[in-house]
């Protein structure tokens, strides 16, 4: 799994290098779901600080139990009424798709006297089995929550579609990129587009070619995934 790890941050240093950017800018996420808390550990003691979740319960049980050094990501979809998990531990939270969702996230920040680091999620594909707010709204849902205390909007968030060729899904990354470039150029109140979060295990040397700040690994790290307790 430490192999696994540097070879992972060695494409990563190397994709940097053929797109022209620093690979401190290049922030890997190591996404834990499934995997139990001995696996994060040797990837801790290798060196890793950021780990990403997609179950709330899951990210609350290994954030108890693991050091406190670790950034926690949430990248999976967030029902409302389990923000409050989430707020205070989370470093990130990757998946917010709607102002309800935004709101929640405030009020809660709020009552814990909190401020709270969030990203907007984009069906960039228009998936139906996605979530994520469709391309031509997120500029909306952007502007409603930049004007909410307590949450700051750090930049876009995607899940691209499965596929065998990394070079089907560049077309969508460019797509988030633009995006975010255009946002950025409104220069809305509370609004920062510092962070790209694009790329998992099949196509994250692309997604940083395309201007990934952030790339989402799993099975590169931790190996394949099986899901011994879910039905069916
Ligand atoms: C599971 C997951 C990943 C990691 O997927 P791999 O293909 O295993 O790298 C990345 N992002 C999200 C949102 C996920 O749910």
């Amino acid at each position: 799994m430490s192999k696994n790890l540097d070879l992972v941050s060695r494409n990563i240093a190397k994709a940097c290098e053929r797109a022209g950017r620093d690979k401190a800018d290049v922030t890997l996420i190591a996404v834990s779901k499934t995997k139990p808390v001995s696996m994060l550990m040797e990837a801790y003691r290798h060196g890793c600080r950021q780990f990403g979740e997609n179950k709330v319960q899951e990210l609350s049980q290994k954030y108890e139990e693991m050091p406190k050094d670790i950034q926690w990501h949430m990248i999976g979809h967030l029902q409302r009424n389990k923000v409050k998990y989430v707020v205070g531990k989370a470093a990130l939270i990757h998946s917010v798709d709607s102002l309800k969702l935004a709101e929640e996230i405030s009020r809660e920040a709020v009552k814990k006297q909190l401020e709270v680091s969030i990203l907007i999620e984009v069906n960039i594909a228009n998936e139906e089995s996605k979530y994520g707010v469709a391309l031509s709204d997120a500029e909306k849902l952007i502007h409603g929550a930049a004007l909410l205390p307590n949450i700051h909007i750090q930049g876009l968030m995607a899940i691209a579609p499965y596929v065998e060729d990394p070079e089907e899904n560049r077309h969508y990354f460019t797509l988030l990129k633009q995006l975010s470039v255009d946002i950025k150029q409104k220069n809305i109140d509370n609004v920062n587009m510092n962070v790209l979060s694009m790329g998992m295990t099949g196509d994250y040397l692309t997604a940083i070619e395309e201007g990934a700040t952030h790339v989402r690994v799993g099975t590169g790290i931790f190996g394949e995934r099986h899901y011994p307790f879910q039905d069916i």
